[in-house]
């Protein structure tokens, strides 16, 4: 069906965005900053009814999970605490010749991948030859398989070695030993290998004193650990209990591109749910399900998620999975779930001297809360539904259109209204039914062009249903309402609109499969 080359695909998904008012590069006018994006009229509506849905499932849906909205400032002992102002780092490598920076770890994870994609051919051009093909088998018996196999294990256990013991020099010589080159300048004249720290820093007052710096927050997390006791008392939760926060957050990232996947400035949306200790692993796995649920239930295709296990923990997790989605570059990940012990309310509790335990009736007894975290970028989440939904489709007499099939509960508008022609009455009566359901459904109304290049547009931005008003409409309150997927039109009763748009787009659709 898509006529375009798949190494086109992401630049048409920028462009994409562009053109139809998703996605801006920040001050464009200036020539744009680094990894730094704006949200247009469309993508905002996108981006928002995807909060929504997060917020709704998470906070509406689960009577234990309760949101906050904490700034973006936090005290600066705040970060000692956390670890982020000694250990929020990333190792970073330049290359000597073409000058450009990349991330150590993230080179080293490409090359592994390569090797696994070369164990996936040789699988694959076996499955053919052979019938009764079994994978596993070949696995451990092709000498040629077997021996990437033992050199990803091999580089798998250096890698994590050396993170673990924070062995830059290790990490370098892993590169070496891979014979990474440059993908710009084609050479292996690497520096050494240094660490980063990813949070931006700022000062706060008038005076720009020592003592007065702060940073902008690099997540959201510990908004919601310092509100911890406030939140538990106020609410009067029992645990366990969950507390839900979306917010901007910003990371001096070192290797900002692919858009908007890695940014300096994003929006996460977390949930840190707070158990009894013990039963972390539980709680760790039935959020894993549940959020892959939830990711699910947009219908982009169940083969486009995978969970990636973690091979190198956090300083601060005793297990942390990734669910990946298949982006137009691969599959990266889109959200973490993490077990993060009790280490931040401890290590709070330690930095502020204050105590933040629980007190469980059941056990008659206090205890630090164990939290097990989901966490997912809004805009990575934006990317990937975007992505997957954009389509080039080619349609009979040698036409094509670019439609967007977004789940239709998140399209920025749910339906778009077209008198036929801008006479006869025929607009005053679409702008009568603009004006019925505006109320309850973001709309869109066009009267200008043919009906088909009016239908392009909305396909284009992903308007699930075309609503036109037709000479027939002013004898027999009827329209035509068109789907966006399907293309078919169908008759219906003007008084029908309002409980067809919310049966098929309201949030309740997806919220049902939950
Ligand atoms: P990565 O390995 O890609 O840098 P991470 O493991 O550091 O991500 P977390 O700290 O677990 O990410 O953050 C949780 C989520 O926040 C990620 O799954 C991702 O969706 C999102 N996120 C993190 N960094 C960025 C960024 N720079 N731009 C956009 N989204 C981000």
């Amino acid at each position: 069906m898509s006529n375009i080359k798949p190494e086109d695909f992401f630049k048409n998904v920028i462009s994409h965005s562009k053109e139809y008012g998703f996605i801006f590069p920040s001050s464009e006018i200036y020539d744009g900053l680094g990894a730094v994006y704006d949200y247009g009229q469309l993508g905002a509506e996108l981006k928002k009814n995807i909060r929504d849905y997060w917020w709704k499932a998470m906070v509406q849906m689960n009577e234990n999970i309760v949101g906050i909205d904490a700034a973006i400032f936090m005290h600066p002992t705040t970060w000692k605490a956390s670890g982020h102002v000694d250990a929020f780092n990333d190792p970073l490598i330049d290359n000597k010749d073409s000058k450009k920076r990349y991330r150590a770890d993230v080179l080293i994870e490409e090359q592994v991948a390569k090797i696994e994609d070369k164990i996936n051919k040789e699988v694959e051009k076996a499955a053919k030859r052979f019938e009764n093909f079994d994978a596993a088998m070949f696995k451990s018996t092709n000498a040629r398989v077997k021996e990437y196999q033992e050199k990803i294990d091999n580089i798998n256990a250096r890698f994590k070695t050396a993170l673990n013991d924070n062995n830059l020099a290790e990490v370098k010589q892993i590169i070496v030993d891979l014979e990474i080159v440059c993908p710009i300048s084609g050479t292996k004249n690497w520096t050494d290998v240094r660490q980063f720290n990813l949070m931006f820093s700022t000062s706060m007052g008038s005076v720009s004193e020592e003592g007065n710096t702060i940073y902008l927050r690099p997540e959201t997390a510990q908004g919601i650990f310092v509100n911890y006791l406030n939140v538990q008392k106020t609410g009067r939760m029992k645990i366990p209990f969950g507390i839900a926060q979306t917010g901007k957050a910003f990371r001096n990232e070192i290797v900002a591109r692919q858009f908007i996947f890695r940014m300096r400035e994003f929006e996460q949306m977390e949930m840190q749910f707070f158990v009894k200790p013990g039963t972390e692993m539980e709680w760790y796995d039935y959020w894993k399900q549940a959020r892959l649920k939830w990711h699910l239930s947009l219908g982009l295709g169940k083969e486009k998620y995978r969970f990636h296990d973690h091979l190198k923990l956090a300083h601060y997790a005793n297990a942390a999975a990734d669910i990946e989605h298949q982006f137009p570059f691969g599959f990266k990940e889109l959200e973490g779930i993490h077990s993060r012990t009790d280490f931040d309310l401890k290590q709070h509790e330690q930095f502020s001297g204050k105590k933040l335990q629980y007190f469980d009736p059941e056990l008659n007894q206090s205890y630090v809360p164990y939290v097990v975290e989901t966490s997912v970028g809004l805009d990575r989440l934006f990317l990937s539904i975007l992505s997957s939904a954009l389509k080039e489709e080619s349609l009979e007499g040698g036409d094509t259109r670019s439609v967007l099939s977004l789940p239709p509960a998140l399209a920025p508008y749910k339906a778009a209204v077209f008198p036929l022609v801008k006479k006869d009455g025929l607009p005053e009566l679409a702008e009568s039914i603009m004006k019925e359901l505006k109320f309850d459904f973001m709309m869109a109304y066009d009267e200008k062009d043919t009906v088909g290049k009016r239908y392009r547009r909305q396909d284009a931005i992903g308007t699930p249903f075309c609503i036109t008003v037709d000479h027939q409409s002013l004898e027999d309150k009827t329209v035509t309402i068109r789907d966006r997927d399907t293309m078919k039109q169908e008759r219906v009763a003007i008084d029908k609109l309002h409980s067809i748009l919310s049966e098929k787009t309201s949030l309740q659709s997806l919220l049902k499969m939950l």
